[in-house]
């Protein structure tokens, strides 16, 4: 299979299809960046990247960074981490408060805001430092120092973050929250403003390809077993509300963010970012959604 020749068709397809989206706009900062941005990097199972369009470009991976949070504490805690949080698709909006309610305090998924931050609670009862041991975890997974936190983005999120703040404090009054509120606010606030490019972000997702294993850092992330579920937990729960039609359509794991970044894996092929800022109305990437379905289509081999 030639990767390049693939997805350089990919790129001038979706190009070609002139699709249209809208920035997110929440985030102020977020909102000025330039919509006609469009990158596809693919890394393979050796190590080699294939890269078109802006995929060196650092931008925003926003809720991509709670596949790494995930990653950091699942070992930590095994099994007892799912008695804080389910594995169940949410059918809601990412923010969304009021299954909270009914659920008793405990997220529907770890990657809905909610579960996030009760993975980032977790995070901080572990990690001395943590906003430093996440970008060094990071950079250790793509074997070099591409890491950035944006402090515009991450102060305007905080500006701007009453929905999360209340969301914390609800899980605090079931008591599924140990840690400071504002501290872990914090923490979490600067791993969605993480920047990196097409290219680190596909890096970063290669030991989820390769059964836990990263070639880039040279050791076992995860087990196979607990890389197999973070794969499991990317396919049913990795698109916001949308996780369904981005497996009927694509059928391979991954996760978007709302700065339009999308990173998946094929298990024992290949991972690959995907970013074009214009997103749809559930909050996923017009363009990177499309490319990886024409991706898919055009690949002589699929999960399935
Ligand atoms: N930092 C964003 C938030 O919590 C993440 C959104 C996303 O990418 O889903 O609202």
């Amino acid at each position: 299979m030639d990767y390049q020749q693939l997805i350089e068709e990919v790129y001038q397809e979706v190009q070609s299809e002139n699709l249209k989206g809208k920035v997110a706009d929440y985030i102020p900062e977020i909102a000025n960046v330039d919509p006609n941005q469009f990158g596809i990097a693919l890394v393979d199972l050796k190590g080699n990247v294939y890269g078109v369009g802006d995929h060196q470009v650092p931008f925003s991976i926003q809720s991509i960074s709670k596949v790494h949070t995930l990653t950091m504490v699942f070992h930590r805690f095994n099994s007892k981490l799912w008695t804080r949080v389910n594995v169940e698709p949410s059918g809601d909006p990412f923010n969304s408060i009021a299954q909270l309610e009914y659920e008793k305090g405990i997220p529907r998924n770890p990657f809905i805001n909610a579960g996030a931050l009760v993975i980032t609670d977790a995070l901080c009862s572990k990690f001395e430092n943590p906003i430093d041991q996440i970008t060094d975890f990071i950079n250790e997974l793509t074997g070099e120092s591409c890491v950035k936190i944006n402090a515009d983005v991450k102060n305007s999120e905080m500006a701007h973050g009453e929905r999360n703040t209340a969301l914390a404090y609800f899980l605090k009054s079931f008591k599924n929250f140990d840690n400071p509120i504002d501290e872990v606010l914090e923490v979490y606030f600067s791993h969605c403003a993480m920047e990196m490019s097409c290219v680190d972000l596909a890096k970063s997702f290669s030991f989820l390809a390769n059964d836990g294993y990263s070639i880039f850092a040279n050791r076992q992330i995860l087990s196979e077993s607990h890389a197999r579920r973070v794969n499991a937990v990317m396919l049913t729960c990795g698109f916001y509300d949308e996780a369904g039609e981005f497996a009927f359509r694509v059928g391979m794991p991954g996760k978007s963010g709302v700065g339009g970044g999308v990173a998946a894996v094929m298990p024992h092929k290949f991972s690959i970012a995907v970013w074009s800022p214009e997103l749809n109305e559930k909050g996923n990437s017009v363009k990177s959604i499309r490319a990886l379905e024409l991706l898919t289509d055009k690949l002589a081999f699929s999960l399935f």
